[in-house]
């Protein structure tokens, strides 16, 4: 069934646009005009994805800079893809597939005084920042996201603005970024000439440095001045970055003053965002705060269904799917990660998927799964090293000889699990999730401060690791 023919149809030309698109996004104009245009696509043979750079220099830069992320972005765009390989050297087809962006001057973009970006390069810099598969028809809505699906549905649908900002929250990998993708297509492709801009904390930051720099902080101000709906993803980047956040202050007021809407998401909530001004903080906590939780059972296997429909010539048993939904519980992304495995696999030899294939094949992710430690195990090992009774983990006791190693265990929860703030409040005796909040940072502090301290902990981390 596999060949190796080099295989170059639509939709891997159409695949190689979202990849570029997305490298262009991450790693900014420059980087991409000098490296990455220059890369060309010759097609897919095996599972590999074959393309083409003019230099040997070069191909070592794609490869050290951004191999792993070119080859991460083939295989989110193909389940068939399991590795890339670049070639030195042109090719005759090369020559005469040149690249033409059809020029459209209609898209009625207003005038400025300075010079701001092309408005053909914008669109493109809209679709490209956006993933194509990030939509509300392949959301799939389970009991733990549908207060945060049902917020979005709304800020894509209205036509005023209701509440402002809308701030989503929740752990890696369960959701965040595909519901704002997906509120950014609705609103883009229902009202016309509506101006969405969607970007990262990080690149926020990064843009208005560089404008800084340039000393052209006016048409970074006015890229956000001209927009409709804001999107700023992952806003806990800018913790710590005081003129990034003085600077994103500002433009969040001028476009709530504006009624214009602004969507926010962070890996938790407004208030315990550390690292952020007191005013921001409490601003961003105006409009509606919506969680997402970790899938439960149910919405795990509800996804995979809809992703393993997606895969039509690919029969994917039932039992199959439960068992994944029932040993990949850590967030979706992993979760969509394995099945992409389980049906690349079987594509690329040829053969059903089985249970025991399943369980053959993601033998390394399943022990990974198994081995995650529980706040059990960090509360045990803790107490052992520091000599105390387990009991006085959750126990009222504030001596600091007890109340110390149970901060430290607390951050240990922190960092090692997924558990939410709250949900390790409550395996603390039932401690709110300020009182973890505060024992978090403490021991940040301490290890900041404290060398020998740091190494305890570290020492005490990786053991729970191994
Ligand atoms: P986050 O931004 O919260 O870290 P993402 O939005 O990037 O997470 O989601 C990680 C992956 O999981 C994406 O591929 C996304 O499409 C998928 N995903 C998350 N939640 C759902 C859902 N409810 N239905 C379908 N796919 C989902
Ligand atoms: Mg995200």
């Amino acid at each position: 069934m596999a060949t190796n023919a080099l295989i170059l149809d639509q939709a891997v030309e159409e695949q190689w646009k979202r990849v570029r698109g997305r490298l262009r996004a991450e790693l900014g104009e420059a980087a991409f005009k000098t490296w990455l245009r220059p890369l060309s696509l010759d097609g897919v043979a095996g599972g590999d994805v074959v393309m083409r750079v003019p230099s040997g220099n070069m191909k070592d830069w794609v490869l050290s800079r951004c191999g792993e992320r070119l080859k991460d972005l083939w295989c989110g765009e193909n389940a068939g893809i399991t590795g890339i390989a670049i070639k030195v050297g042109q090719t005759e087809r090369r020559a005469v597939r040149r690249e033409v962006v059809p020029v459209r001057r209609d898209m009625g973009m207003v005038a400025h005084d300075h010079p701001v970006a092309d408005p053909v390069e914008e669109a493109d810099a809209f679709a490209a920042s956006l993933d194509p598969r990030f939509t509300f028809d392949n959301f799939v809505v389970g009991k733990t996201n549908e207060f945060a699906h049902a917020a979005a549905r709304r800020v894509a649908e209205a036509d005023s603005v209701t509440f402002n900002p809308l701030f989503l929250y929740g752990g890696v990998g369960l959701g965040k970024t595909h519901l704002m993708h997906a509120i950014a297509w609705h609103v883009r492709s229902k009202k016309q000439g509506r101006k969405v801009l969607y970007m990262s904390a990080e690149k926020f930051m990064y843009k208005f440095i560089r404008a800084l720099r340039y000393k052209d902080t006016m048409a970074f101000k006015d890229q956000f001045r001209a927009v409709d709906v804001l999107m700023i993803d992952d806003i806990q980047f800018i913790a710590g970055k005081d003129s990034t956040q003085e600077e994103f202050f500002h433009t969040f007021n001028a476009l709530v003053d504006q009624a214009r809407q602004v969507v926010i998401s962070g890996d938790r909530s407004p208030s315990d965002l550390d690292g952020m001004e007191e005013r921001l903080r409490s601003r961003l906590g105006w409009g509606l705060v919506a969680d997402i939780h970790p899938a439960d059972y149910e919405l795990r296997l509800g996804i995979l269904q809809a992703k393993a429909a997606q895969f039509p010539d690919v029969a994917v048993p039932p039992r199959v799917l439960e068992f994944l939904a029932h040993k990949v519980t850590s967030n979706v992304r992993e979760l969509e990660g394995a099945l992409n495995r389980v049906l690349a696999h079987c594509q690329l030899v040829g053969r059903p998927v089985t249970l025991e294939s399943t369980q053959d094949l993601l033998r390394d992710l399943l022990r990974a799964q198994d081995r995650r430690v529980t706040i059990e195990e960090i509360q045990k090992k803790v107490a052992e090293h520091f000599n105390i009774r387990l009991a006085d983990m959750v126990s009222a006791r504030k001596q600091r000889a007890i109340a110390r190693p149970r901060q430290i265990a607390m951050y240990l929860a922190k960092r090692l699990t997924s558990r939410s703030l709250p949900e390790i409040g409550r395996k603390f005796g039932g401690r709110d999730h300020t009182t973890v909040m505060h024992g978090v940072k403490k021991v940040e502090e301490l290890m900041a401060g404290d060398p020998a301290f740091a190494e305890d902990v570290e020492l005490l981390e990786r053991m729970l690791e191994s």
